[in-house]
């Protein structure tokens, strides 16, 4: 079975069809999905949805693109909602200097600070890092002994040597939809990522594979993400190798 590791259901155009979607999740072979926050109320929808829904799990935390909008109340309320057994991650977090829609500065201050964050509160974290590896892996750095309960690089776009990096800090590496477009660059990264650390996303409504492009991404939509890497990953059954590490991971 599939477990899509990031998915927005709480996005405003996908929520209508959370029931929808929720109904389609076993024919297309999907055992469970994480419900990614990227600010207060998409967070607190993601909780909703992880209470309603079996296969729904929940994730909490500030998008690097609304960091100027974190407060103390908001991280409160993530502590609160984390201590329910379905919320099982911080994030997604992180620096984004392709859009730059939150000053840099304060990015790395709201991105460390929800690192400690999930430190205290035990959990891993999902990390969105675009145009900012270098900044992103220094904060990482910094804060390694604060990694103790893992996390993920998110749609990851770098470098295999910051994929080696982020192994080393303890952290997964998960691709969705972008391995199937036809510019897709990395198929050398993800030959090198350790069966061990690799996981599956669609973080639909976004990044919708080939042949979906034009329409919303869903979850039902990861088997071709699953198949694209399996090309290139011979070595392993990518189905059962992520699906067992999204469950380590999360702890699911
Ligand atoms: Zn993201
Ligand atoms: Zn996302």
């Amino acid at each position: 079975m599939l477990i899509d590791t990031h998915a927005h259901v709480n996005d405003e155009r996908l929520m209508p069809f959370a029931a929808d979607i929720h109904d389609g999740l076993k024919d297309a072979g999907i055992e469970k999905v994480v419900v990614a926050g990227y600010d207060r109320a998409s967070s607190e929808r993601a909780v909703l949805l992880s209470r309603e829904y079996p296969a729904y799990y929940a994730s909490v935390g500030i998008h690097p693109h609304d960091s100027d909008s974190a407060s103390a109340d908001d991280y409160a309320l993530f502590g609160k909602l984390s201590s329910e057994s379905k919320c099982v991650a911080i994030g997604e977090i992180g620096l984004d200097y392709y859009y730059d829609l939150s000053e840099r500065e304060i990015q790395k201050k709201v991105f460390a600070e929800q690192i400690e964050l999930a430190y205290s509160l035990k959990k891993p974290i999902i990390i969105h890092v675009r145009d900012a590896y270098g900044d992103a892996l220094k904060i990482l750095r910094d804060s390694s002994k604060l990694l103790a309960y893992g996390g993920v690089m998110h749609c990851f776009g770098g470098s295999a040597e910051v994929m080696r990096e982020a192994v080393g800090l303890g952290l997964y590496i998960a691709f969705g939809g972008a391995v199937t477009f036809k510019n897709f660059a990395k198929s050398d990264v993800v030959r090198a990522v350790p069966a061990e650390r690799l996981l599956l996303e669609t973080d639909c409504p976004y990044m919708t594979p080939v042949p979906f492009r034009g329409k919303d991404n869903r979850p039902e939509y990861i088997g071709l993400v699953r198949d694209k890497i399996q090309e290139w990953r011979q070595d392993i059954d990518v189905e059962e190798v992520t699906c067992k590490n999204a469950k380590t991971l999360f702890n699911i």
